[in-house]
């Protein structure tokens, strides 16, 4: 079994040094476990935090022990009755070729309906992830303003169409042109801006009336340039602040740029809330399931992956997910 462990914890950004990719024979699986061969890995930006130990809401990977992460592929062998061998499934658990995984972790799924590697992504849990914050936080309603953060990867993508579909205005941010091109030309966002440029100058061209809806998925300066623009009774939905992830705690807090002023929360009325999709999404799958297949069939829900090549390269393409090198959902194919 081809696996990728964690060598030792990052301080700031994780280097090619922090992992150890070893061979294993593959595992057995017990009552009621399914062996699963993956075909693709996901690779997600909530990995970084599953590498540190300070407090969060999950328990971190140990050192020495294989890296976190969701897999999908195929049935080798199964001890549930409702796998057999040949089944296509996504739950399958860890940075490796072979995870012996409890059959009520894995959802079954069907090839004619989506590529495999898209139940990791639009189909999976950065899917579930936007339609549970749109639906529970967000609530965007028509011809509001909604601006979606890190617009061209996994959860900005989708968050943006299913806004447009809602009727709505709306306004990502990502970085560089070759991004802020397919956001606009492929996805049908009405504008893109380029966080590399002067976003705060941008927004107002932009936005004039104002800002209904952040989806916040960067934080940083980003923020700090979209958070002033609310309006009165706007909602923030706190998703992710990767731009953050790498930070020691302390260590550059002298010289950083100042955070968002955020006392125009009250004067505002604004709702600013947190959410892990985790919590409620997944009880409510099949709900979201059927909703976005029948979108990916009216042709109304598009999507982007950035496929690397060979269980091997994980941790480079993990480390540039962190930098914001890649476009699209970032997937591993393991063979
Ligand atoms: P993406 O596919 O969007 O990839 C990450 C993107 O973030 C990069 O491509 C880059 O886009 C941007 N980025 C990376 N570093 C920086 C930086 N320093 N400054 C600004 N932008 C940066 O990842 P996901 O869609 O999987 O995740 C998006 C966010 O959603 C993350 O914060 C993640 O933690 C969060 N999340 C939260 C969940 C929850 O339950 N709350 C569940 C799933 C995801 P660009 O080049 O355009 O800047």
């Amino acid at each position: 079994n081809l696996q990728v462990l964690l060598r030792r914890r990052p301080v700031g950004a994780p280097t090619p040094e922090d992992f150890e990719i070893v061979e294993t024979p593959p595992p057995a699986p017990g009552e009621g476990e399914v062996l699963v061969r993956a075909r693709y890995l996901s690779l997600d930006p909530y990995m970084r935090g599953r590498m540190s130990d300070a407090p969060s809401y999950a328990r971190p990977v140990a050192v020495g022990a294989v890296m976190e992460g969701r897999t999908a592929g195929e049935v080798v062998a199964s001890r549930d009755p409702r796998f057999k061998p040949g089944d296509l499934v996504a739950g399958g658990y860890g940075w490796q070729r072979y995870s012996a995984v409890g059959g009520e972790r894995l959802i079954k799924v069907d090839e004619s309906e989506a590529p495999l590697s898209a139940w990791l992504g639009v189909l999976g849990m950065p899917g579930l992830t936007a339609w549970v914050g749109l639906e529970d936080i967000g609530q965007p309603k028509a011809g509001e303003t909604v601006v979606v953060s890190a617009a061209s990867g996994a959860v900005g993508q989708v968050v943006g169409q299913i806004a447009k579909i809602r009727g709505c205005k709306v306004i990502g941010i990502a970085g560089g042109p070759a991004k802020c091109d397919f956001v606009v030309r492929e996805l049908g966002f009405d504008a893109c801006l380029d966080h590399r440029g002067d976003l705060a100058a941008q927004l107002d061209a932009a936005c004039p009336e104002g800002i209904d809806v952040y989806w916040e998925n960067v934080g940083g300066p980003v923020q700090a340039a979209v958070f002033p623009r609310l309006r009165d009774f706007g909602r923030m939905v706190m998703c992710g602040m990767i731009a953050q992830y790498n930070e020691v705690p302390g260590a550059n807090a002298a010289g950083a740029p100042p955070g968002p002023n955020l006392g125009p929360v009250v004067r505002k009325r604004l709702r600013i809330q947190g959410f892990i999709v985790s919590d409620t999404g997944w009880p409510r799958y099949p709900q979201f399931r059927a909703r976005m297949l029948a979108w990916m069939r009216e042709g109304r829900m598009k999507w982007r992956e950035d496929v690397v090549e060979g269980l091997r390269n994980a941790p480079a393409a993990f480390i540039g997910l962190l930098q914001g090198r890649n476009f699209g959902k970032l997937v591993v194919k393991v063979d």
